[in-house]
């Protein structure tokens, strides 16, 4: 580890169990709770992630005194600070003077950046619109980032001896864009670093609780100095393990497996997998298509679906088949079984997801029918009550789910549980295909 005044240099060597980050948000938005500030909650999990300490958060206005500020308070207690927003083109995106004014330098038109804009503009057969280009301003002696999502790049600055300051546009896709393909690399790369590995094993269906118990119960083969974290969702757990030092990366492979064997299918994937990423790459292996009928759900089960980039691969379609009417009518469902049993139940269900699947002519066939509330409940069938089918061509199958009073929980319960009961039942056949018991 290099100290140069009590500061270190990112470039040659830094320990980042002592290396310490604040984080700057920017916006008058932000004070007066027009948003909420994702950027600070996203920052502040990358940072620790990579085992770099947040000491504080810090919101400020489209204020160039008070950005300033907010910089130099950064750089005389941080080695690292973030700053988010106000890289914009409008005059009030104020953070490249505040950050001149902090460096003691003038800005210039950086020619790079204002040929890319005008390039992107060119792609949209549009000029490139009056002030836009104040995006390609840049602060003398600050490197830019480029974006691959927008218009304003994002700024870094770094002395020999100082701490470093990293300037990223407030849009939060654009930011996490910069801070990831830029940010993580730099400091990740640097010389000297202690090795840290860490692993979030995402769990679905199953309480913080019982996942701790299961962990809990296995603690005398994990190692002594493994971290874990549980991140309750709202149909799962995110378990995050970390582990520092030598042979990190091999050591948390290990316990990896170990906390697999443990949970089991619960677990369904890692760091970003999702439950629909996970059911679609199910699908795409075995060349299987699906079709959705959702009662309750009102369509977010497909939603889930097609927000994974190349779904159109495996889904079909589907029916929002919120009344009687339509299940009837769109899906074949029988009047009796809605007289004698109601909309709610196993029958329904089963009939839905073979409608769907015999309609749109899919492999698989999903459903999912139940009380959202907050009323329509009984005491046989009480709010939150869903059924959830299944059907492809071996079987076919329905399920009975309980949940709570609040009805926008019961929706996104209810689809992800019905993702995550395709997801079983499809890992079932696949074990049963190759032969495992
Ligand atoms: P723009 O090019 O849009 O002006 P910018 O870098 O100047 O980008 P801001 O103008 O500060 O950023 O914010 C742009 C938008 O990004 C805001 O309207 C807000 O929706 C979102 N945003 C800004 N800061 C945050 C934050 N800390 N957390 C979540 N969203 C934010």
């Amino acid at each position: 580890m290099i100290i140069n005044h009590g500061r270190y240099n990112i470039n040659k060597r830094i320990d980042l169990a002592s290396f310490n980050a604040s984080i700057v948000t920017v916006g008058d938005e932000l004070l007066i709770g027009q948003v909420v500030n994702t950027n600070a909650v996203y920052l502040a999990g990358e940072l620790t992630r990579i085992g770099i300490t947040v000491s504080y958060t810090m919101t400020v206005q489209d204020d160039v005194h008070a950005i300033t500020a907010a910089i130099q308070d950064g750089v005389k207690q941080c080695d690292l600070t973030i700053v988010t927003g106000g890289l914009g083109p409008t005059p009030d995106d104020l953070t490249r003077e505040a950050a001149a004014r902090f460096a003691g330098v003038s800005l210039y038109t950086d020619p790079n950046i204002l040929e890319a804009l005008q390039h992107r503009f060119a792609l949209l057969g549009r000029s490139v619109p009056h002030g836009s280009e104040r995006v390609a301003s840049v602060p003398e002696g600050f490197e830019t980032l480029s974006n691959a999502k927008g218009t304003a790049p994002g700024l870094l600055h770094q002395t020999d001896q100082g701490p470093l300051v990293v300037l990223l546009p407030g849009v939060p896709h654009e930011m996490k864009s910069i801070f990831s393909h830029h940010v993580i690399p730099r400091i990740l790369q640097s010389e000297g670093r202690q090795a840290m590995a860490q692993r979030t094993l995402n769990v679905a269906g199953i309480g913080e609780t019982v996942v701790q118990q299961h962990i809990d119960s296995i603690t005398d083969q994990l190692d002594t100095d493994l971290k874990i974290a549980y991140l309750p969702g709202i149909y799962g757990v995110r378990v995050r393990l970390t582990i520092q030092g030598e042979d990190a990366e091999l050591r948390i492979c290990q316990v990896e497996r170990r906390v697999q064997q443990q949970l089991g299918e619960a677990i369904f994937g890692c760091d970003e997998d999702s439950l629909q990423s996970v059911l679609g790459n199910l699908l795409r292996d075995q060349s299987m298509t699906i079709a959705v009928a959702e009662s309750c759900t009102g369509g977010s089960v497909l939603d889930h679906l097609t927000n994974v980039p190349g779904s159109s691969d495996y889904v079909l379609g589907g029916v929002v088949a919120y009344s009687n009417s339509i299940k009837k009518h769109q899906l074949g469902v029988n009047r009796d079984a809605l007289d004698q049993f109601g909309a709610v139940s196993e029958s329904v269900a089963l009939q839905m997801a073979e409608g769907v699947r015999d309609r749109f002519g899919s492999d698989v066939g999903l459903s999912v029918t139940g009380i959202s509330g907050p009323s329509g409940g009984s005491p046989e069938k009480p709010v939150g009550l869903v059924w959830i089918g299944y059907a492809d061509q071996h079987s076919s199958w329905a399920v009975k789910r309980q949940f709570g009073n609040d009805r926008a929980m019961n929706k996104a319960k209810s689809a992800l549980a019905v993702l995550d009961l395709a997801r079983k039942a499809l890992l079932k056949r696949n074990k049963e295909h190759r032969g495992i018991q």
